[in-house]
């Protein structure tokens, strides 16, 4: 079946079809981090949602070609280095590497291409002066350059192909200069501003005149750069329909490089913000969460993998710590169900179960449907353990089951599933099961607490377990330690 996709420019569920020719190549671009800050749980929610999508399209067999920016000058990063007052790379650096850190904590596949914008300024100056060659760009007597919506329009193109927008309201020849501007007060936006006092040592050379970038021409040049003027798909949350996605059509198409009859970009996707207990994450309400909160809440990077990817991707999605431990519950569950049937199955191979492998490509195709893939992955954990609790399940049907779960888990990236581990309190040196070190000698003081009735400390160690990521299962041949 073929892949359906809910594209922004047209409203509509369309058929994905690659723009090139020979049905193989797809080129994604999704906006990346403002790295002024460590990424909150709704950043990955969308960065989550990304790598879902490329890895989907790489489970239906395309060449995928994963690019994702990292903004490291823009307004806010200005007016952090100005407080911290460091040099902006100082500033940038360690929350860069933190974001990337993030990022595989959660399972996601590193984009290929991971262009900084402060290393692309070239690109930038060069589109802007195309934008000026073709009369849809001016200079101010300040240094700045602008990108005007009347000229643009005047041309025969489109602006708000991604929102509605209301022209009437519109005053024309006024300018915004900030990166951030709501739809009400859309105005001719910055492409190029101007050195003032407050950017400190953050600016480079232009033909205006030393300034920098707007955010806005970050992503139109390091996108057409990396993946032609013309690419498949452009990601992002929500919130930059307006005014970033809509300001990167304005240039990539006001500076006319596409082929004749072809878009900057095909697919628009947009993914729906993460709330908080029903709110709007902020960190006057208390309810703001970086991951690292989550991951010192002993939560990991799985279990929240898992949790952000159980809703659809364009419904708001409300976290909370309640229904995060209930992911961790349902994932165990994953887990306990394909560890018995690794143990049933033993060394026996068999092709993937056709049945579940169908029910999850009918579900993704359906623009990504994750909701619906994960009930029919449930429903075959049901039965499987329907079959188990019986002893009815064969050897070959069991590895059906397995390999089909390892082509699914290409897609959801939660990675292998532990294996089960027997640890014996007498036997603490036992290394090679893989269980580290402390964590056997923390099972031998837990037992031994049991053996002097200190319930007490046997409770609190067996918290301190599940906090590293183990639980203990007490069984007739002793202590047993998993991995959560
Ligand atoms: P930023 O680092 O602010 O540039 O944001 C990085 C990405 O996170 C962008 O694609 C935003 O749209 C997205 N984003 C920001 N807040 C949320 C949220 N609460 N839920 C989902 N995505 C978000
Ligand atoms: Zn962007």
């Amino acid at each position: 079946m073929a892949l359906k996709l809910f594209n922004t420019l047209s409203r509509s569920v369309q058929e994905f079809v690659p723009l090139d020719p020979a049905g193989k190549q797809v080129g994604i671009y999704c906006c990346g981090p403002t790295v002024y800050d460590f990424g909150h749980i709704g950043n990955f929610r969308t960065f989550v949602f990304a790598d879902l999508a490329r890895r989907y399209l790489q489970f239906k067999g395309y060449a995928v070609r994963h690019v994702m920016n990292v903004t490291d000058v823009e307004d806010k990063i200005i007016a952090r280095v100005r407080e911290a007052n460091v040099p902006l790379r100082d500033y940038t650096a360690k929350f860069e590497s933190a974001f990337f850190e993030d990022l595989q904590t959660l399972g996601c596949l590193t984009p290929h291409q991971v262009p900084q914008a402060t290393e692309f300024i070239p690109a930038m100056i060069e589109l802007i002066q195309k934008l000026i060659a073709r009369g849809v760009a001016y200079a101010t007597p300040d240094g700045s350059v602008y990108f005007s919506i009347e000229k643009y329009r005047a041309a025969g193109h489109q602006y708000g192909q991604l929102v509605n927008l209301n022209f009437e309201a519109m005053r024309p020849g006024e300018r915004v200069s900030n990166d951030e501007y709501a739809k009400e007060s859309v105005a001719d936006f910055a492409l190029w501003k101007a050195r003032v006092p407050e950017d400190g040592a953050v600016f480079w050379p232009s033909p205006w005149g030393e300034g920098r970038p707007g955010w806005h021409i970050e992503c139109s040049a390091m996108s057409m750069q990396l993946l032609g003027p013309s690419f498949d798909l452009h990601l992002g949350g929500e919130d930059l329909m307006f005014p970033h996605h809509e300001d990167e059509i304005a240039q990539s198409e006001g500076a006319g490089v596409q082929p004749h009859g072809q878009k900057f970009v095909k697919y628009w996707l947009h993914g729906a913000h993460l709330l908080v207990e029903g709110k709007k994450m902020s960190k006057s309400l208390g309810n703001f969460f970086t991951l690292r909160d989550l991951l010192n809440k002993g939560f990991s990077g799985r279990q929240i993998r898992f949790l952000l990817l159980n809703a659809h991707y364009r419904e708001t999605f409300n976290f909370t710590l309640k229904g995060l431990e209930g992911a961790r519950t349902a994932l165990a569950r994953l887990d306990e169900c394909l560890l018995k049937l690794r143990e049933v199955a033993g060394n026996t191979k068999a092709d993937a179960s056709a049945a579940l492998m169908e029910k999850f490509t009918d579900a993704m195709d359906e623009d990504l449907n994750i909701s619906r893939a994960w009930g029919a992955v449930f429903e075959w954990v049901t039965a499987m353990n329907r079959f188990l609790a019986k002893n009815e399940l064969s050897a070959p049907d069991a590895a059906a089951g397995l390999a089909a779960w390892e082509q699914l888990d290409t897609v959801f990236g939660l990675g292998t599933t532990p294996t089960r581990v027997m640890a014996v309190a007498e036997d603490t040196s036992n290394t090679t099961n893989g269980v580290p070190a402390e964590i056997n000698a923390l099972l031998e003081q837990r037992q031994a607490a049991r053996r002097e009735k200190d319930f007490k400390r046997s409770d609190s160690i067996r918290e301190q377990l599940k906090k590293l990521g183990w639980v203990i299962e007490d069984t007739p041949k002793g202590a047993r330690l998993k991995r959560i």
